[in-house]
């Protein structure tokens, strides 16, 4: 069975389930709705105190940062337009205080689930986990009994919420399997947070495993056993050593400078989308920002955000960040990318239309506001902007002018901000690349978006999954062009980062290291492992292996001759280890 390994490592026990059973919430008609009134503020501040409680427990188990959920579970009670919500349907229905809860509770959960991005849509789980809690306490049943774990367990669960998460005793626990929840479910985070391997997403799991049934869980893989036999319990227990030893590893990198053995310093950043992904980001000690995808901003809303409201967002995430650099990328729609309230036409090839710099240059007054935005934030943090889309010099010179008038509209009004901001931007189409001599006089960065240059160079749609054996990072095309990005940076004398997909990819980072290049920004759970790879091996022998693969054929000759270099049997590529080992 195989799910979504959310936390790395093997969890090998006894699988105990947590079976917190449905509660049988029924519509009764009220005569006191007084009392139904009562009942419902008294449940809201028990459950205020009990999750205070547990945010001071949390505190002393994890520390400060995770015990803020709870922090924000209370919020979630404080809610005026919430409580008035669940007032006015006691009142205006006449109707018991547990069923108005939970109505209202449903609707706001729907309303999130139902939101394109991937954090808020998991954050219908804490109203759901927040309002579970009131209900049981108006209702008198007790919350889960977790005195009963033993050693090794297998935690088996339909859903963790975050509070069941801090509840358990790390010491027993060796894994755990639930049927919902994502990559940034808070119990998801805390998970890899205290380092017990997770898989989620397993439908029907917790009819599938009884209690005491033997459970493998691999949460890298998502892989899930139960009841193996001895060659897979044998396989599995020599697989765990060995991941042990790597995730240890690996969680001794936070803190470490990313340099290599023979002092190349690069930076290690994280890709967000919105201002919430800094907590993974600095969870995996990011040393900056290296996306801030803007466009999350504008999608799954009716109007365009004011300048106000990015204000908002972009100085939340730069104060978060403090001095660490935070690359702003201005609007990147278009694409697969799109909102309704932009003119956008349907086109017969999305990706080569109308998309990016070419909307913001013909949408003027909306890139001038998202400029006027960023620049009222830049006096909180550390922030660069990154234009997306660049093909033409043009494109470039006719967007320093549209940020010069936010500049000076901005003066005018007296109206600080910083005036040394840092100005990039992303190569990601050819022409950029082999213009990227010129180019280069022009800005005080680049990053290299990957993730198009390959559609582009390869003329492969991304999204095609019948195409996608054309797709390919390692095809020497793409290799060649990036070496070239990278020399013509170096010689006007500006740095040069890679923010698409392949700049987390452990075999290719050795290869961007031989090729110069100074930062790369990846997904944040990539980036410790990103470190652990930078640490240990030598610049010089990266350049020659660099080179190397330049003069391969294709992609498949340039990923076997990096697997074989790098890529130990689990592909985790620490076969790094054994090149320093040699060396010393
Ligand atoms: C890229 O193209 O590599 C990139 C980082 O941008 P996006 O994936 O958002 O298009
Ligand atoms: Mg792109």
């Amino acid at each position: 069975m195989r799910g979504l390994g959310v936390s790395p490592g093997i969890g090998i026990g006894k699988a105990f389930i947590i079976d917190r059973g449905l509660i049988d919430i029924k519509k009764i008609l009220v005569d006191d709705v007084g009392k139904e009134l009562d009942r419902l503020m008294t449940a809201l501040e028990t459950a205020k105190t009990q999750l205070n409680d547990l945010y001071n427990s949390t505190i002393d188990e994890l520390g400060e940062k995770e015990a803020q959920i709870f922090k924000s579970h209370e919020m979630m009670l404080e809610d005026d337009t919430f409580i008035s919500d669940v007032k006015n349907k006691i009142i205006a229905e006449g109707v018991n205080a547990e069923f108005a809860l939970s109505e209202t509770s449903n609707a706001y959960i729907k309303m999130f689930q139902n939101i394109e991005n991937e954090y808020l849509r998991e954050r219908s789980e804490d109203i759901r986990d927040v309002m579970d809690r009131v209900i049981r306490l108006m209702m008198g049943i007790n919350s889960f009994d977790y005195s009963a774990l033993e050693n090794n367990s297998i935690i088996v669960a339909k859903d963790l919420t975050p509070s069941d998460t801090a509840q358990l005793d790390r010491t027993k626990v060796a894994a755990m399997i639930t049927e919902m929840g994502g990559k940034t479910s808070h119990a998801a985070i805390i998970a890899r947070i205290m380092g017990i391997p997770t898989v989620v997403g397993l439908n029907n799991i917790t009819d599938k495993i009884k209690p005491g049934d033997t459970v493998i869980c691999d949460g890298r893989t998502g892989k899930v056993i139960i009841n193996p036999n001895a060659k897979q319990l044998f396989f599995y227990n020599k697989k765990k050593i060995r991941e042990d030893e790597i995730n240890k590893e690996l969680r001794n990198q936070a803190g470490l400078p990313s340099v290599t053995l023979d002092g190349f310093k690069v930076n290690l950043s994280a890709n967000i989308g919105v201002p919430n992904d800094v907590d993974m980001a600095l969870e995996n000690d990011a040393e900056g920002i290296g996306l801030f995808r803007s466009e999350f901003i504008f999608m799954n809303r009716e109007h365009q955000p004011t300048e106000d409201e990015q204000f908002e967002q972009y100085k939340e995430v730069l104060v978060r960040m403090g001095d660490k650099p935070v690359i702003i990328r201005t609007l990147d729609i278009g694409g697969d990318k799109c909102v309704p309230y932009l003119d956008m036409p349907k086109e017969m090839n999305p990706f080569l239309g109308y998309r990016a710099i070419r909307l913001c240059l013909g949408n003027v007054e909306v890139f001038r506001t998202q400029l006027r935005a960023i620049l009222r934030a830049s006096v909180y943090g550390n922030v660069k902007i990154m234009i997306p889309m660049i093909s033409t010099m043009k494109e470039l010179k006719d967007s320093k002018k549209v940020l010069q008038q936010a500049k000076d509209e901005l003066l005018r009004e007296g109206i600080k901000f910083k005036d040394d901001i840092e100005i990039g931007v992303m190569i990601e189409t050819p022409s950029a690349a082999i213009i990227s001599d010129l180019l280069a006089k022009e800005v005080d960065f680049f990053s290299i978006g990957t993730n198009d240059l390959i559609q582009y160079t390869m003329a492969v749609d991304r999204l095609n999954s019948k195409l996608s054996y054309l797709y390919s990072q390692y095809h020497p095309a793409l290799l060649r062009l990036i070496k070239g990005i990278i020399d013509n940076a170096h010689k006007a004398g500006i740095w040069v980062g890679m923010c698409g997909e392949a700049a987390g990819d452990p075999k290719l980072i050795p290869v961007f290291i031989g090729m110069g290049l100074d930062e790369f920004s990846m997904n944040s759970p990539s980036i410790l492992r990103a470190r652990y790879i930078v640490r240990n091996i030598n610049k010089k022998d990266m350049e020659i292996i660099a080179k190397s693969t330049l003069d391969m054929e294709n992609a498949l000759e340039v990923e076997e001759y990096l697997s074989c270099l790098f890529a130990d049997e689990n592909e985790n590529c620490l076969k790094t280890c054994k090149i320093r080992r040699r060396q010393q």
